[in-house]
């Protein structure tokens, strides 16, 4: 299937490892000029390199914190008219609420809401003129089903899938399209890192501890970031205009509902 992408151009945030990296490299497979971001420029570089290698494309890079004003101006200095952005950055850690002070959770919103919303403000009135956009937000199995002990993670995410679902609908008739896409357990570092404790716990060893978590899946798996970078290139192609504010659970079904 054509996604119709051929020279379209992306940043994709917080994408020199995991799910971003996934939605990067799925998108210079279409064709489309990418520029991913990400802190550390070591892995940022060996990434852009990876992409390139494998898809011919001339990858991009913005090294900074996509949390933080230079992170985004960064990130729009080396590609300042994209069609396509994927908003993502790390996950708030887990804990207690009662330990949490106002500067937790301010980082948190900076990072999984408030960041998100800007990247959104600096690239939708070009994508407007255009006539075509894709924004495609990465949140969390979280924002339908509460973790308990993530907490922050619950509450920012939420609040930017409240924004994005009132402005989704107001510049959907010029052809830009903003979703969520809903990752539950995808076996990425952050995953190792989050499984590391209770693989402690256990005695045996994280690989251990995925499968056996895994097993609980209704697929008996955990997700392949390559998943979800395709879940998300297919959200940003052309024939994708009228998949509008909607929230994507890639969970293999592991929250349990008659209807989503
Ligand atoms: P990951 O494997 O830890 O990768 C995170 C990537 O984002 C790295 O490239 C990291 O590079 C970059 N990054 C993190 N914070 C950043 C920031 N503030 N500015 C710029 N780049 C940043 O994580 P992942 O598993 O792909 O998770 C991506 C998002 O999905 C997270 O918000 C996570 O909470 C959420 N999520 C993941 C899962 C899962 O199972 N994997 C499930 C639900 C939700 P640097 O550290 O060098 O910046």
């Amino acid at each position: 299937m054509d996604l119709g992408l051929q020279g379209r151009r992306a940043i994709v945030c917080a994408a020199s490892k995991g799910l971003g990296a996934a939605c990067a490299t799925a998108l210079a497979r279409e064709g489309v000029l990418v520029t991913i971001t990400g802190r550390t420029i070591e892995t940022l570089e060996a990434t852009a390199r990876a992409i390139a290698q494998e898809t011919g494309i001339d990858v991009g890079i913005a090294a900074g914190d996509i949390a933080t004003e230079a992170g985004r101006v960064a990130a729009f200095a080396a590609c300042p008219e994209p069609d396509i952005l994927v908003n993502n950055a790390g996950g708030p850690p887990p804990g207690d609420f009662r330990d949490w002070e106002r500067a937790d959770w301010l980082r948190a919103l900076d990072a999984n809401m408030l960041a998100p919303i800007a990247m959104i403000k600096g690239a939708v009135d070009g994508m407007i003129g255009r006539r075509f956009g894709r924004i495609v937000n990465i949140t969390s199995a979280s924002v339908k089903s509460p973790i308990p002990q993530l907490g922050m993670s619950n509450g920012a995410r939420a609040g930017l899938t409240g924004f994005v679902g009132g402005l989704a609908r107001q510049v959907a008739r010029h052809n830009v399209t903003i979703n969520n896409l809903l990752p539950g357990p995808f076996v990425t570092d952050r995953l190792r890192t989050t499984m590391a404790a209770s693989a402690n716990q256990a005695g045996r060893s994280i690989e251990a501890e995925i499968a056996a978590r895994a097993e609980q899946n209704p697929t008996g798996r955990f997700g392949d970031p390559e998943e979800f970078g395709r879940a998300c290139a297919f959200l940003c192609s052309a024939s994708a205009g009228y998949i509008v504010g909607q929230n994507i659970l890639l969970d293999g079904g592991a929250f349990n509902a008659t209807m989503g």
